[in-house]
């Protein structure tokens, strides 16, 4: 490895340049693991409502242990993987048992260590939240620290163990919260997969591939896979649809929707159209058939998916 990260040009920029999010606002750990729990699988710039909602709503982990999974499905309706929404209603429900049951007492544990035995955090989690919200001293990894380490380095396929090293090897040990996310802003915004922007790079000095950042780190191919389901959208004599809650594991995860299923039969429907629904590692391609039922349920009374909704639309509802 060349010459170290210089952390006070880092630190200085991040406290000039930072994006002013509005969980950077709060020192509340479970504020901030919200944040983070949100920001694993959505974007900041749609993140930004769900947390606002999610904080309202649950201020705290009792208020999300003692309501029922649904009401946090439902807030979290649109944003994907909801499966990370059923894990931290557990979370609440396991953080807020007591010390003597194996719980916390309602209190989230201080030390990364304890946060990773709760449902849904994972080393990235527990790192963020201690680090930011108690100032432990332990370096965060995710894919834009691990991109800034291979471009500073020159290393086209850096092995997660380097990158841990790496990152405890440049932690500013007295704010590790603001360096974490001072690192993780420079990727974020600076370190860009696609446009680097090197000549406004806080760290340039010691970057050892900014002459051609893009050929660090190696591009995974990620081939997407295609998923090909039937769905039957039954609506009453209202006009409201026939909806059913989905399995509670798979990327639908315990939400509503209309019956889909690879293939449905269809004797008595007729075709209405199709969806394409795409996620990071899969396109879906639903065939959307519409028929009639006794009884439909209000949409808004349910948690439905992006792509429940989609379906409905095209239904006219
Ligand atoms: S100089 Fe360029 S490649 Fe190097 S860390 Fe900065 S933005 Fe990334």
């Amino acid at each position: 490895m060349g010459e170290s990260v210089s952390q006070s040009s880092l630190l200085a920029w991040y406290a000039e340049s930072k994006r002013d999010l509005p969980w950077r606002h709060t020192r509340d750990a479970w504020k901030i693991l919200l944040s983070e729990i949100l920001l694993q699988q959505t974007q900041v710039s749609r993140g930004i409502g769900y947390w606002l909602k999610l904080v309202e709503r649950f201020p705290t982990p009792h208020s999300m242990a003692n309501s029922d999974v649904e009401e946090v499905l439902h807030l979290w309706q649109g944003a994907g993987y909801y499966s990370r929404a059923r894990r931290l209603h557990a979370l609440a429900v396991d953080v807020c048992m007591p010390k003597a049951k194996g719980g916390f007492d309602g209190k989230l544990p201080r030390k990364s260590t304890e946060l990773r035995t709760l449902p849904g955090v994972g080393p990235y989690t527990a790192a963020a939240v201690a680090s930011i919200a108690h100032g432990e001293s332990i370096a965060c990894v995710d894919g834009n620290i691990r991109r800034v380490m291979a471009r500073q380095n020159r290393l086209r396929n850096p092995q997660p163990l380097e990158v841990e090293r790496w990152a405890q090897s440049i932690l500013f040990e007295d704010d590790a919260g603001s360096w974490n996310q001072a690192l993780m802003e420079l990727g974020a915004t600076v370190c860009t997969p696609k446009r680097p922007l090197c000549s406004t790079c806080p760290v340039s000095s010691s970057c050892q591939g900014l002459e051609n950042p893009l050929d660090y780190p190696q591009p995974k191919k990620i081939k997407k896979k295609r998923m090909d389901l039937q769905c039957a959208l039954l609506l009453d004599s209202n006009g409201l649809p026939h909806l059913v809650q989905r399995n509670q594991s798979g990327i639908l995860a315990g939400m509503w929707g209309p019956f889909m299923a690879e293939k449905i039969d269809t004797e008595g429907l007729h075709p209405l159209g199709q969806i394409k629904h795409s996620l990071s590692h899969r396109d879906i391609f639903v065939e959307v058939w519409t028929g009639s039922c006794q009884h439909g349920i209000e949409p808004s009374t349910v948690p439905l998916s992006a792509l429940d909704q989609k379906i409905l639309a095209l239904g006219g509802l």
